[in-house]
């Protein structure tokens, strides 16, 4: 098939359709990073695939740069109102809704979070996938060894890079794990910012590098480069650059006449048949007419959110407390990431609100580090982080801050010339932080809602508290007239779902083997961030991403096999 029709079909959303009453051979919950990769990847190895997607197909028409209707009006399909998200720290609290913003951030549409997200693409190091082994127990979290090593993800990393699109320099960071191939991109061009940040670390003695990042830094594979807009984080990309499932997997996998993605389409269950195998997902169309999409095999994509939530859901006698949940793994082990900000303002203008947020990472305190007394590592950027409308409502992070006045037109003017620098950090597995069903508060569907449970791990505070001082150290040695600290305070938000249905050889703890097979039903698999064992440093869907490759590998080895 010709590039040219390639991108029709991307945009118009065309392809096979199947029936419901057709038995597909997998059928595949979710269209967001590991689902969009695992969809291309199954189609193209000959398997007829259908994808499930609650939000709808959005075009580059309507990616606009509307703040107000992004980040208030949440018009990625993640309104907090009507998704029915509750939240509370710990076990014993009722949980409640958050008006303002859900605790578990993603975007409904097809192509997932990966339309809104950032992009930052780091690859986990060797140590993320053995930290047991290296560190040993900390109390009151289950830190325990993956059960795939970094050697044997690396080959799918660099699928990542080169079928997806990274752009970055590889060599550049001195802490930088092996890899197989050179980027297929050069880095996109520094900012201000990336020169001050290098230019702060240089003064520390630390190495700063070009940020990786998935988006094209010039003409990639029929797609456009980066025209540096500005409205990145949290917005759809019009020129195609940030390289989402929406504009790279999906339209590959429906090029195969072999995959239907089928948008608004909302998965509220497994079903299992008697011998305990899966024969299909019930969904609800955009009519709310129920439908049931039969499979030879299943897999769930939905994320670290929706994954478990969906388990629970299809509870039965079989699976009383879930389904594929005889470890009682199911939904625990939420890990969020941690983050601190720092600002800066300088005396000459950075104008920062142009382009990608980030251009330049450090990883001179990746590893944990015994010496300084608890787990814990991280890697340190520079961005703007506020666009323009949350800078004149956020400020400078604090409630003294002045709203009115002179004061306040002052604040406003410090914006051209300001930049953070954010640190973003581990979280560790505990047992208690979780993804269960509240058994109150209902979606605007009537299922019963994401009820977050979560609590930083007190190394986990401790990490960014560290991350947070040597950010400080880094704006002051870049020369900032003003350097200002946003309080490190306990998360209750995220973007980064991860953990909920972690990977493991042991049945009795995990909930999926290393081929990604729940350990219960032979033919149901899970790949998304709930996948995750540890939660790295940060900006996991890189790693996501090379899971999915790997996991496409194996499930359709074993499908060839005649093992599902
Ligand atoms: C603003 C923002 C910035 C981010 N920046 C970065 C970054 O810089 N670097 C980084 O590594 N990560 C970043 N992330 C996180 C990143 O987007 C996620 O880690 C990644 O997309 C998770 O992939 P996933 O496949 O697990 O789930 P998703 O990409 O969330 O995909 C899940 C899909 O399943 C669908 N779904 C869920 N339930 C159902 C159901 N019942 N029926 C049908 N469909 C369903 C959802 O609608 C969604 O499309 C960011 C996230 C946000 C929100
Ligand atoms: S900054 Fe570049 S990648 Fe980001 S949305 Fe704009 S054009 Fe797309």
């Amino acid at each position: 098939m010709k590039r040219r029709d390639l991108l029709r079909l991307g945009r118009a959303g065309a392809g096979k359709r199947y029936r419901d009453r057709d038995e597909v051979d997998f059928v595949i919950v979710g269209s967001g990073a590991a689902g969009g990769v695992l969809a291309r990847e199954l189609a193209q190895a000959g398997f007829s695939v259908v994808v499930l997607e609650q939000g709808p197909r959005l075009t580059e028409a309507d990616f606009t740069h509307d703040e107000y209707s992004r980040w208030v009006q949440w018009s990625m399909g993640d309104d907090p109102r009507d998704n029915g998200q509750t939240f509370r720290r710990t076990e014993s609290e009722r949980a409640s809704v958050n008006p303002v913003a859900p605790p578990a951030i993603y975007a409904r549409t097809v192509g997932g979070s990966s339309v809104h997200f950032t992009a930052n693409f780091w690859r986990f190091h060797p140590s993320d996938f053995a930290e047991g082994t290296l560190w040993g127990s900390v109390p009151g979290a289950d830190l325990v060894d993956w059960p795939i090593t970094y050697d044997e993800l690396e080959p799918y990393y660099t699928k990542v890079d080169w079928e997806v699109g990274v752009s970055g320099r590889a060599g550049a960071n001195p802490y930088e794990p092996r890899r197989s191939r050179p980027y297929p991109m050069p880095p996109l061009p520094v900012k201000s910012s990336g020169v001050l940040f290098e230019k702060g670390c240089r003064e520390m003695g630390w190495t700063a590098f070009p940020a990786p990042m998935a988006i094209t830094s010039q003409p990639y594979r029929g797609r456009a480069g980066c025209v540096h807009c500005g409205f990145c984080m949290g917005f759809g990309c019009e020129m195609r650059a940030k390289s989402s499932t929406l504009v790279t997997m999906i339209p590959e996998a429906e090029s195969t006449g072999r995959c239907e993605v089928r948008p608004e389409s909302r998965v509220v269950g497994v079903e299992l048949d008697r011998a305990g195998r899966t024969t299909g997902v019930r969904y609800l169309d955009a009519s709310r007419t129920e439908h049931l999409q039969r499979g030879k095999a299943v897999i769930l994509s939905a994320n670290g959110a929706e994954t478990p939530r969906l388990l629970f859901l299809s509870e039965s006698n079989q699976f009383p407390n879930g389904l594929a949940n005889s470890s009682g793994a199911v939904g625990r082990y939420l890990m969020f990431n941690g983050q601190t900000l720092v600002g800066a303002s300088f005396e000459h203008e950075l104008n920062e609100f142009k382009s990608v947020q980030v251009t330049r990472v450090m990883h001179d305190f990746y590893e944990a580090d015994p010496e300084r007394g608890f787990y814990g590592g991280g890697g340190i950027d520079a961005r703007i982080f506020y666009h323009p409308m949350f800078w004149g409502m956020e400020g400078f992070g604090s409630r003294d801050d002045p709203w009115w006045g002179s004061d306040y037109k002052k604040l406003l003017r410090e914006y051209p010339r300001s930049m953070y620098v954010n640190g973003h950090t581990t979280s560790l597995p505990v047992a208690t932080n979780s993804i269960t069903l509240d058994p109150r508060v209902r979606d605007t569907w009537g299922y019963p809602a994401i009820r977050v449970t979560y609590r930083d791990h007190p190394d986990d505070m401790s990490m960014m508290r560290f991350l947070q001082d040597r950010s400080v150290e880094i704006a002051e040695a870049a020369g900032a007239k003003r350097v200002w600290r946003h309080p490190v305070v306990e998360a209750s938000i995220t973007a980064h779902l991860l953990g909920t249905c972690r990977m493991g050889t042991d049945p009795a703890t995990s909930v999926i083997d290393p081929d990604h097979r729940t350990h219960d039903v032979p033919n149901l698999f899970i790949c998304d961030g709930s996948s995750l064992v540890t939660s790295g440093r940060g900006q996991p869907t890189m790693t996501i991403m090379a899971l999915a490759f790997r996991a496409a590998e194996r499930i359709g080895e074993r499908a060839r096999r005649g093992e599902i």
